[in-house]
C-alpha cells in the first residue's frame, strides 16, 4: 500500500492544513506601532489596527485561530494590565472578533508581559506566591472571556491554576470558554526569542526563572 503516491494517499492517517494552525499574534499598546521582533525574524509587534489587518490575512491564508499576547503601556508589581477590561489584550479581543468574527481568538493568560519584575506571577518576599497569582490568573481569564475570547491559554506554570481558572470562568457564567494547556514548560533558551517577542525580560527573572520545570524532572510534568 505504500507503492504510489495514490495509494499512499489513500491509507493515509495524518493530515496537516492551515486549519489546524495558530498563529501567535502580539499587540502592543499605543496606536500606529509596527515593530520587528529581533530575535524573531518575520513576526512584528502591532497595535490594534494593525493587528486587525494582519489578523485578516492569517485568516485569509486558511489559518484556524490566533493566539494572542499583550504588551501593556505600563507594567507593575502585581501585573494590574493583565486583569485590566481596557487593557491592551482585552481591547484588541474585542476588535478582531468584531473584524473578524469566524476567526478563532485564543488569548495568552499569564502575568509576566504585565509585571515590573518580570515573573509569570505575584511576588512576595523575593518568592512568587502561587495561590494569589492562581486568582489572578484566574481573574484575567474572566475578563479576557468577557471581551469575547474563544479560548484561554495560561503560559505560567503555577500548580493548580487549570483548577482554578475553570472553577471561576464556570462561577461566572463562562463554562462554554475551553482552557488551552500548553505543554508543561522547562527552563530552556527556547523561550528567549519570545519573552523578547512580549517584552517580559527583567534582569531578575533572567537571572532566576523561578518557575518552570528543570528539565531533570520529567514527571513533574503531566502534574501542571
Ligand atoms: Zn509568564
Amino acid at each position: 500500500m505504500r507503492r504510489t503516491d495514490a495509494l499512499r494517499g489513500l491509507v493515509r492517517e495524518t493530515e496537516l492544513s492551515p486549519s489546524h494552525l495558530i498563529q501567535p499574534l502580539f499587540v502592543v499598546a499605543g496606536e500606529g506601532i509596527r515593530e520587528e521582533v529581533e530575535s524573531m525574524p518575520g513576526i512584528e509587534r502591532f497595535s490594534i489596527s494593525g493587528l486587525v489587518e494582519e489578523a485578516g490575512e492569517v485568516a485569509g491564508a486558511g489559518v484556524g485561530a490566533v493566539l494572542l499576547f499583550g504588551i501593556p503601556a505600563a507594567k507593575d508589581e502585581s501585573g494590574s494590565g493583565a486583569y485590566d477590561d481596557e487593557g491592551v489584550v482585552q481591547m484588541a479581543v474585542r476588535a478582531l472578533k468584531e473584524a473578524h468574527p469566524d476567526l478563532v481568538v485564543i488569548t495568552d493568560v499569564c502575568l509576566c508581559e504585565y509585571t515590573s519584575h518580570g515573573h509569570c506571577g505575584f511576588v512576595r518576599d523575593g518568592e512568587v506566591d502561587n495561590d494569589l497569582t492562581i486568582e489572578l490568573l484566574a481573574k484575567t481569564a474572566i475578563s479576557h472571556a468577557e471581551a469575547g475570547a474563544d479560548a484561554v491559554a495560561p503560559s505560567d506554570m503555577m500548580d493548580g491554576r487549570v483548577g482554578t481558572i475553570r472553577h471561576q470562568l464556570d462561577e461566572e457564567g463562562h463554562s462554554g470558554t475551553p482552557i488551552v494547556a500548553y505543554s508543561a514548560k522547562y527552563a530552556s533558551a527556547f523561550y528567549g526569542p519570545f519573552r523578547d517577542a512580549a517584552e517580559s525580560w527583567s534582569a531578575e527573572s533572567r537571572r532566576r526563572p523561578k518557575r518552570r520545570l528543570p528539565p531533570t524532572t520529567s514527571p513533574a510534568s503531566t502534574r501542571c
